[in-house]
């Protein structure tokens, strides 16, 4: 008679295939599953009863920021709270090594307004491996996979120079690069919105991702324009899949502002047709119609050159003011101009450690207050105030867009949020509390926007493919027991934009690695988790 650690008897068993679910039982013993199917006459030393309840691979977010607090909260309580037992870490280009002594201050001051406020991060490392066994001393309980940042690396070797990389230059990013995937990183993500990565142009990324190619790496991009140049911006995407080759990953795809909703059919449509001709193109989404970021995204990126301090320096100078006045007004830049495409109601202050009164006001509200006959004026004198330092959520979204991306085969579901827990207080993205319970609630039990089984797909098989973890994602003998187990008839978020700090409802047990982490809403405290490579 076969014996197992622990056999998980009579779930609904959706294995993350996309596949029809079906009823059986789940003999896991170490860290994998070592059974499937009906396993009545087994033995195990715990044996519990998932009746009623669906199992599925543990949630792998592809797409989140966890890396950034992950020293302040090693359980990553959102996230394990809502079943994801993987994290895709160095998104957006902002990846926390490599790190060069020469610019060390300047990385610390590209990452600062992303870093949690209570983890304490000590900077001394230089690679990816130094970061993660600092975060590993005390024990993870999720796994992470790690990309390297295209923006993190391009001020490893030039700092916020504009300029474009010598050869010198080029060759030592390359190094770097090489270093990273050598050491088991899943591929390189940009965030050209950001500087440096909005300095970065077309030939520098060919190269770097020439490089990820060769290691059948995946390249995951925050691209350029997400708004009014949002269809030429996923062209400038797919044409770095065509020339080097590379796995391209359009990341938390959306199209901003009211007058460019409805492009993501066009968008879409371009990812297919890039597919046929052979670019491994996808992208993914996450479930809500408001973002967040930085407010310094506010401003076109040449307010932000040469760093913090200059950039407050800059914006004192009234000729420099003027200018950007007169850019902002007519529309003219080229760069995403949320001011412009949302106005100063739809752009609400989430968090400012500098300033947290703020939290929960709208720009709107702010400028009003304080009264003054120019708003824009009004504006930059109180972001001058508060040092540019605070997280903004935007409404830029159509709900029938974010259904249909949700919908269509090519994307995966994602998160895109920063670590927290209900401690940490401010007013983070419900995101980071509510993403999967949300799609599997909302979007598949309630508006049957799809079913389980495929909702289920585009967050465990999907991710893991597309990023080239193996052994986790689905549901089968031999892979890592990561898995999730939940009442597919109450699962839900809760956490709103108002009363984020909320976990969600329905999910019953959390295992990673064939070790029980979250039972019945607790937060066991055990530490499986493993820093993954690829
Ligand atoms: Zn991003």
């Amino acid at each position: 008679m076969k014996n197992f650690d622990r056999i998980l008897r009579n779930g609904r068993i959706c294995d993350g295939t996309g596949n029809p679910s079906f009823h059986g039982d789940i003999g896991i013993s170490g860290d994998r599953i070592e059974a499937v199917g009906r396993l009545d006459a087994a033995q195990a030393a715990e044996i519990v009863d998932i009746s009623g309840l669906v199992v599925s691979p543990g949630f792998i977010d592809l797409h989140n920021h966890v890396d950034h607090g992950i020293l302040a909260y090693p359980d990553a309580d959102s996230y394990i709270m809502q079943g994801v037992t993987t994290s895709v870490v160095g998104n957006c280009g902002l990846s926390m090594a490599p790190v060069s002594a020469a610019y060390r201050e300047d990385v610390r001051g590209y990452l600062k307004p992303f870093l949690d406020k209570k983890a304490p991060y000590s900077w001394d490392w230089s690679n990816l491996s130094e970061f993660f066994s600092c975060v590993t001393k005390s024990g993870i309980t999720q796994n992470l996979a790690p990309l390297v940042g295209q923006g993190t690396l391009r001020i490893a070797v030039k700092g916020f120079d504009p300029t474009p990389a010598t050869d010198d230059e080029m060759n030592a990013m390359k190094e770097l690069l090489r270093a990273e995937l050598e050491n088991g990183a899943f591929g390189m993500s940009s965030g050209l919105v950001y500087p440096p990565g909005s300095y970065t142009g077309a030939e520098e990324l060919r190269e770097l991702a020439r490089i990820v190619a060769s290691y059948g790496a995946l390249y995951s991009t925050h691209i350029r324009n997400e708004a009014d140049r949002v269809i030429k911006s996923v062209d400038e995407a797919i044409a770095l899949g065509e020339a080097g080759g590379v796995s391209v990953q359009v990341s938390h795809h959306k199209a901003a502002g009211r007058g460019n909703w409805g492009k993501v059919h066009a968008t879409l449509r371009i990812m297919e047709e890039a597919r046929a001709r052979g670019v491994d193109v996808t992208c993914d989404v996450y479930p809500y119609i408001a973002g967040m970021t930085t407010i310094t995204s506010l401003l076109p990126s040449r307010a932000l050159e040469g760093g913090t301090a200059k950039m407050l320096a800059r914006l004192k100078d009234p000729e420099v003011r003027k200018g950007l006045a007169e850019e902002l007004h007519q529309g003219s830049i080229g760069e995403e101009n949320w001011i412009k495409t949302l106005g100063w109601d739809n752009i609400v202050i989430a968090e400012s450690g500098i300033a947290p009164q703020y939290a929960g006001m709208s720009l709107a509200r702010i400028i009003s207050e304080r009264g003054g006959s120019d708003p824009f004026e009004t504006f930059l004198d109180w972001f001058l105030e508060i040092r540019g330092e605070a997280t903004m959520i935007l409404s830029e979204m159509d709900e029938a867009d974010v259904r249909t991306v949700i919908a269509h085969p090519l994307s995966a579901v994602i998160s895109d949020s920063w670590v927290t827990a209900p401690s940490a207080g401010g007013r983070p993205h419900p995101r980071a509390y509510g993403t999967f319970p949300r799609l599997l609630g909302k979007y598949v039990r309630e508006e049957k926007v799809l079913s389980l089984e495929e909702g289920v797909r585009k967050i465990t098989s999907m991710p893991a493919r597309k990023a080239g973890i193996r052994g986790r994602g689905l549901i089968a003998e031999g892979f890592f027991a990561d898995l999730v187990v939940f009442d597919p008839e109450t699962i839900r978020d809760k956490a709103t934009f108002l009363d984020p700090h909320q976990y969600p409802e329905g999910i019953r047990h959390v295992l990673v690695n064939g070790q029980v982490v979250v039972t019945n809403n607790t937060l066991l405290g055990v530490r499986p988790g493993k820093i993954l490579r690829k």
